[in-house]
C-alpha cells in the first residue's frame, strides 16, 4: 500500500490521461511513494465517493465530469473556483477547492510565446472549459468577446463572472460579427470536433475564416482538430489542447505534493498514452 494517495474522480474516468500523466511524474521524480488512481462515482453518490477517498486518507483528488459543479457545495472553493463556478483540484488536508484549469491555459498560451494581454481573444463556447479559460484570459486583461450556439448560455457567463469576481467588459457576439472583430486568437472550448466527430469544425460553414489568426483548441483529441487544419489553410497558428491538460495538472500535483512538477514529463506521458489509443 502507498502512503501518499491522489486521485481523480468522474463519471465514468476509463479514457482520462490524468493517472498516467501523474504517476509518470512521481515516476521521473523517485517519489515511489504515491500513487494517482481514478474512481467512477455515479452522480447519485457523490457524497459518499468524495468521503471515502478522504476517510482512507487520500490527500486529495482531482474532479473532472460531471461533478465539478456539485464539488463546489462539498468542499470551501477558493476565489478561483468560485469565479469559475466548478472546482477540479480538492486538498483533503484543508477540505479546500480550486480549478486550476484557468491558469493551465495561461501558463500553455505563456509557454507557446502567445500574447494575451491587451490583445483581442475570441472564445467558442459558453460551458465548462469556456468559464475557465474567459476567467484565465481576462485576469490577464485580454479583451474577450464570446460566441456561443446557445446566446443565453454566453450571457449567463459573462453576468456571473461579473457578480462573482467582478470582471466586466466581455462582449457576446454572432460568429458574423466576430468574423470582422479582428482578434489575434481564437480559443475553441465548445466539444465540436471532437473524437470521433473529426471532421466537423465550429466555424460556420459560409463565415469567412479570419487570415492569420492563432488558433487554440482546447479539444485534444484528435491531436490536430479541423478547426486547427482550417486556421493553418488561411495563414494562421494552430496549437492543440494537450499542453492545457498538462499544465492543469502540474498545477495540482504541486498543490498536493509542494514538489515542482516535471511538466514536460507529464506532456509526454500524455501524449504517448494518447497515441496509443489511436486518436491523435
Ligand atoms: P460543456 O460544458 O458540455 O460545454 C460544451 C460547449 O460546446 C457548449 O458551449 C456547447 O454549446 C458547445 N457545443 C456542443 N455541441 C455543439 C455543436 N454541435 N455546435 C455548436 N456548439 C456546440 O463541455 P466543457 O466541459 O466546456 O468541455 C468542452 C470541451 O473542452 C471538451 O470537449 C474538451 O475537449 C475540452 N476541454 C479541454 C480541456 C483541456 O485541458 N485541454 C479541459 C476541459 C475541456 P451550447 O451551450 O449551445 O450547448
Amino acid at each position: 500500500m502507498r502512503k501518499n494517495r491522489v486521485g481523480l474522480i468522474g463519471f465514468p474516468t476509463e479514457h482520462s490521461l490524468s493517472p498516467v500523466m501523474h504517476n509518470a511524474a512521481f515516476e521521473a521524480l523517485g517519489m515511489s511513494d504515491w500513487l494517482y488512481d481514478a474512481m467512477s462515482i455515479p452522480p447519485d453518490i457523490l457524497r459518499y465517493g468524495v468521503q471515502e477517498p478522504k476517510n482512507h486518507g487520500y490527500i486529495g483528488i482531482n474532479v473532472t465530469v460531471p461533478h465539478k459543479e456539485a464539488m463546489m457545495e462539498l468542499v470551501r472553493p477558493d476565489e478561483i473556483a468560485r469565479a469559475i463556478g466548478a472546482v477540479n483540484t480538492v486538498d483533503f488536508r484543508n477540505n479546500s477547492g480550486t480549478n486550476t484549469d484557468a491558469d493551465g491555459i495561461v501558463d500553455d498560451l505563456r509557454a507557446n510565446g502567445v500574447p494575451i494581454a491587451n490583445k483581442r481573444v475570441l472564445v467558442l463556447g459558453a460551458g465548462g472549459a469556456a468559464r475557465a479559460v474567459v476567467y484565465g484570459l481576462a485576469r490577464e486583461r485580454a479583451r474577450v468577446a464570446i460566441v456561443n450556439r446557445t446566446k443565453i448560455r454566453a450571457e449567463r457567463l459573462v453576468a456571473d463572472l461579473k457578480s462573482a469576481a467582478g470582471i466586466d467588459g466581455i462582449a457576446v457576439m454572432t460568429l458574423d460579427e466576430a468574423a470582422d472583430w479582428g482578434m489575434s486568437l481564437i480559443i475553441n472550448c465548445t466539444s465540436v470536433g471532437l473524437h470521433p466527430h473529426v471532421d466537423q469544425s465550429p466555424w460556420i460553414h459560409g463565415v469567412p475564416f479570419p487570415a492569420g489568426v492563432t488558433v487554440y483548441d482546447t479539444v485534444y483529441r484528435p491531436a490536430n482538430t479541423a478547426l486547427m487544419q482550417q486556421c493553418i489553410a488561411h495563414g494562421g497558428r494552430a496549437i492543440g489542447g494537450l499542453g492545457m491538460l498538462a499544465r492543469q495538472g502540474a498545477l495540482s500535483f504541486e498543490i498536493w505534493t509542494g514538489v515542482a512538477p516535471p511538466v514536460d514529463v507529464m506532456l509526454g506521458a500524455a501524449q504517448a498514452a494518447l497515441e496509443n489509443t489511436g486518436k491523435v
